[in-house]
């Protein structure tokens, strides 16, 4: 942050490819750890310390909620922090000592602000929160996705529009077929006995 100064009104861009840090996922879909994360952020100098307004994409990976098969996109966020210069407050190692909570007050106060750490900025927290809050709830492979058929797991857009079940609808014949199927399997199982 040396490059921008203190004079307010000083602005610069940062254009930088970063590896994706962990734990950026929701249940079925996330961004993959190590994942090349491509930031652009402009810096400007404040009053009270640097204005960090960025744009990031992130790739994903994840699975269809409906089908389950592999869902791979990507996602492009905004994301604006305000990050306060140290020098001049009392707690500028407060961060460490906020941790003991005897003073919840004060802890509320702090909790949104941001500081610089000597020329650094540290942009993760403001990057990951606009990420996570982006991830879908319920990714899909397609918007129309089919999903599984309830009978026997298949997807339904491989399986076509005439993929059906009709003689297992009533779980008394499902038993019967269960039953059939078993005496089948009985059968084959003796011809090879007789063949080998
Ligand atoms: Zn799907
Ligand atoms: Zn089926």
């Amino acid at each position: 942050m040396r490059q921008l100064g203190r004079q307010a009104g000083n602005a610069l861009t940062q254009t930088r490819t970063i590896p994706a840090p962990e734990d950026l996922h929701l249940e079925l879909i996330g961004v993959p750890v190590g994942a090349d994360v491509t930031l652009e952020v402009r810096f400007e100098a404040v009053s009270e310390g640097v204005l960090a307004t960025g744009t990031a994409t992130a790739p994903l990976a994840g699975e269809c909620a409906r089908c389950l098969t592999p869902v791979t996109s990507s996602v492009t966020v905004s994301f604006q922090e305000l990050y306060l210069y140290a020098d001049g407050r009392h707690d500028k190692q407060g961060k460490h000592d906020r941790h003991d909570r005897h003073d919840e007050e004060d802890e509320q106060d702090e909790q949104e602000l941001y500081h610089l750490n000597g020329d650094q900025l540290d942009l993760e927290p403001a990057f990951r929160d606009a990420v996570v809050l982006a991830l879908p709830m319920s990714p899909l492979c397609r918007e129309d996705c089919p999903g599984l058929c309830v009978e026997c797991g298949a997807p339904l857009a491989d399986a076509g529009p005439d993929h059906r079940h009709d003689e297992a609808a009533d779980p008394r014949w499902a038993a019967l077929k269960q039953l059939a199927d078993t005496k089948d399997n009985r059968r084959a199982g003796a011809i090879d006995l007789q063949e080998g």
